[in-house]
């Protein structure tokens, strides 16, 4: 680690855009602590608080949650760590949630990952599941001992139907419909800074080097100050 970002960092990219190993990788290097507002929703269904049975019926659905009870599980979850700083991810998904947050609670920077589609359909299409275990398999880069059969069990693995070429695309586009005006909310305010490429590790580079400008401008104004 090198030093911490207390900044309030925001990320957005599609599914298979390499968003997840994007963040974990500025989480570890920067102690930033990364927030997944998926993961917080499933951690409230685990603890059976009150909305559990809301969020549950959403998440089974495949639904947004309504817009008022995440932006409060996120804002809550958020000002506990203000003053560390933090990088959020999983939200905003409309428009409509990033002028919310924004009442709330300002964000400093926000990440934009900008992957070809058809660059993400080729990484998902070939993505197959032990469906019983979650194992995930990759064709190109993990494929399982056997073609068609799960290494432990030697059960079926299968193509999961949202990772299907037309249903990526249909998804991807879906993404973009609501990510784009997210983006240009964000490029007006002159918080936007978008990365573009098809590998995460050439992404990495750029991010960090971005990352690392920002640490040093906030380091020499508390020097100033
Ligand atoms: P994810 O793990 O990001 O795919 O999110 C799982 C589910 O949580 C989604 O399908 C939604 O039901 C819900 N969810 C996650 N993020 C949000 C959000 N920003 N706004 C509304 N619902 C969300």
């Amino acid at each position: 680690m090198t030093s911490q970002i207390a900044r309030r960092l925001l990320i957005l990219g599609a599914p298979g855009s390499g968003k997840g190993t994007i963040a974990s990788r500025i989480a570890k290097t920067y102690g930033t602590p990364h927030i997944v507002v998926g993961d917080l929703l499933r951690q409230h269904i685990q603890r059976k608080s009150d909305e559990s049975k809301t969020i549950k019926e959403h998440i089974d659905k495949g639904l947004l949650l309504p817009d008022d009870l995440v932006l409060k599980f996120v804002v809550d979850e958020l000002e506990k760590i203000r003053d560390q700083g933090f990088l959020l991810d999983g939200y905003p998904r409309t428009l409509k949630q990033a002028e919310m947050l924004h009442r709330q609670m300002k964000v400093n920077h926000v990440i934009a990952l900008n992957v070809p589609a058809d660059e993400i359909i080729n990484r998902l299409k070939d993505r197959w599941v032990h469906l019983p275990s979650g194992r995930v398999y990759n064709l190109q880069w993990s494929p399982p001992k056997v073609a068609g059969k799960d290494d432990e069990t030697g059960e079926p693995i299968s193509q999961r139907e949202d990772d299907k070429p037309e249903v990526i695309r249909h998804r991807l586009n879906t993404h973009d419909k609501n990510t784009n005006p997210i983006k240009e909310f964000y490029k007006q305010l002159g918080l936007l800074q978008e990365f573009t490429g098809r590998e995460s590790d050439k992404i990495w580079p750029e991010v960090k080097q971005y990352l690392d400008r920002i640490l040093k401008d906030s380091n020499s104004q508390k020097t100033a100050a």
